[in-house]
């Protein structure tokens, strides 16, 4: 029998400056906990203010004298390629990592998200030799061209709900730009990140390119937020810090940011489509990761005539949705990260009830230990009730019916969020009138979470903007710089 995969040893506790693990100047730290028990995992060194200024220092050190960003694109994409294998060497090591802190299931960091951020490494690494800008015509006697630059020093804050994934989002198309980094992973899941920062370091990454400074937003990330000397914030996490991220940035230096923030993504089901299929694509993108996902489709529509149906089929297909401990590779549901996310969810769905909402299926703790929440639909939703307007990020879906294409691409749009949106249907021109209609970065038709390198990623609306993957992200991190010069000696002239 396959052993079940357990709990690894925790290595690496400090923060990651300029090469090295170090104490946190304070020699304060704080605990990660265990969400399938709530008992403490590690205790982490908790990076403040003046950490995070050794760090941008040290950024700054290696951005300004050292090799990384003056070396050619294709050293840099060999360093990323090599540290994309040894990612893929300690890949069971990490992925539990990321299931211990988080409670995300086994299957899906190991199988989907460790792979997808070697993608990701390797796609920018290819990325890295590429970069570069454009030979003007100017409308003069003078010669003109762009360089394309690194922005600098770049300080990215990732969320704890794929810790490894948005850590990669971020990190590769900075390094293959020549940027230097401080990143701040979030106080529930810092593990990983400091996993890759030693991994960055074996792969030939120069100290200080890679620094990573784990600690509370208020504290490490505000001071990273206004640092005055860092070029460029990528944050990912909710709408409230968004825009303390760009008052910090406003107030300091006027860097840019970027902000990928939270969804209430809509599932749009059409009578046309196989209601076993659309069944199960909508329990999959509510429940992926314990809905602790921004794109989650958790405002589900479902067309009239198939609407019952699909009630019935889904409170019943949810039973065969496995909750348990997440090491567990057969399991589909851990545990909520934490119990202040554990007892938001239960206070939405206890809203939920009281506001009409019909509960179908779930609604409770699941179990008496840790922070697990049953699989929650509620059915018969309407646009105004709290569940249907406000970012649950856990295991609730709400079903709703409706009648005609122009009623659902109104009532799809009628969020402040504006991050994804899926729809099933057979129909071409439905599927085509609703995608342009909808307002969301990223639309799938009969798929849902289907991510890529090569495709570009990020809200519209409150969701934020900026874009993580593709070649857009790439931009992000870069500088247009216009060259001119006469062309007086010219033969032709
Ligand atoms: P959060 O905003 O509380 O925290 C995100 C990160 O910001 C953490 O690292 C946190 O420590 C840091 N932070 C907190 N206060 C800060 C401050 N004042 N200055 C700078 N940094 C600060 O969000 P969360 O609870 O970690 O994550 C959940 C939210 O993230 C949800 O809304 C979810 O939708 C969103 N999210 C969005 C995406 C996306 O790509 N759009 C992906 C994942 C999560």
């Amino acid at each position: 029998m396959e052993k079940k995969p357990s709990l690894p040893e925790i290595k690496f506790t400090k923060l990651f400056i300029n090469g090295e693990f170090v104490d946190a100047v304070s020699g304060r730290t704080f605990d990660t906990v265990d969400p399938r028990t709530g008992e403490v995992l590690a205790r982490m060194a908790e990076g403040e203010e003046e950490d995070v200024d050794i760090a941008v220092k040290a950024a700054r050190e290696a951005f300004e004298r050292g090799p990384w960003p003056r070396m050619s694109g294709s050293d840099r994409g060999k360093i990323m390629r090599k540290l994309a294998d040894l990612i893929e060497e300690h890949a069971e090591e990490i992925s539990l990592l990321d299931v211990a802190d988080g409670g995300k299931p086994y299957s899906l960091v190991r199988h989907a998200e460790i792979p997808m951020c070697v993608d990701h490494l390797r796609y920018f690494a290819g990325a890295a030799d590429k970069i570069h800008g454009e030979t003007l015509k100017m409308s003069r006697e003078l010669m003109g061209y762009t360089l394309k630059e690194p922005i600098g020093v770049v300080g990215l804050i990732t969320p704890w709900n794929s810790p490894s994934l948005i850590f990669f989002f971020k990190v590769s198309p900075a390094m293959a730009a020549g940027c230097t980094m401080v990143v701040k992973p979030a106080e529930q899941s810092p593990m990983s990140s400091l996993f890759y920062a030693h991994l960055a370091k074996q792969a030939g990454v120069p100290d200080g390119v890679l620094n990573v400074v784990p600690g509370y937003g208020a504290k490490a990330g505000a001071a990273l937020c206004s640092h005055m000397s860092v070029d460029k914030i990528s944050f990912t996490g909710s709408i409230e810090v968004g825009r303390l991220v760009m008052e910090a940035a406003a107030k300091s230096n006027l860097k840019p940011v970027s902000l990928e923030l939270g969804g209430k993504s809509p599932l749009i089901i059409f009578d046309d489509a196989d209601v076993d299929v659309a069944v199960d694509l909508a329990r999959t993108a509510a429940f992926n990761n314990k809905g602790e996902v921004c794109v989650a489709g958790s405002r589900v529509y479902v067309q009239e005539k198939i609407y019952d149906e699909f009630v019935k089929k889904s409170a019943e297909k949810v039973k065969s949705w496995k909750i348990g401990d997440p090491f567990d590779p057969e399991v589909d549901q851990g545990p909520q990260v934490d119990r202040r996310q554990f007892e938001r969810v239960l206070s939405y769905i206890d809203i939920g009830k009281r506001e009409g909402a019909v509960l179908v299926a779930g609604g409770r703790q699941w179990g008496d230990k840790g922070f697990y929440v049953e699989p929650t639909i509620f059915a018969d939703v309407k646009e105004d009730m709290t569940i249907a307007k406000e970012e649950i990020f856990g295991p609730v879906m709400s079903l709703m019916k409706f009648k005609t294409i122009e009623e659902v691409i109104e009532k799809a749009n009628q969020t402040r969020y504006g991050l994804a949106a899926g729809i099933m249907t057979n129909d071409l021109n439905i599927a085509n009138r609703v995608s342009r209609s909808v307002r969301a970065g990223i639309i799938w038709i009969n798929c849902f979470f289907a991510f890529d390198c090569d495709c570009p990623f990020g809200g519209f609306k409150m969701s934020g903007f900026g874009k993580d993957l593709g070649l857009a992200s790439l931009e992000q991190y870069l500088l247009t710089k216009s060259v001119i010069t006469p062309i007086y000696h010219s033969p032709w002239l």
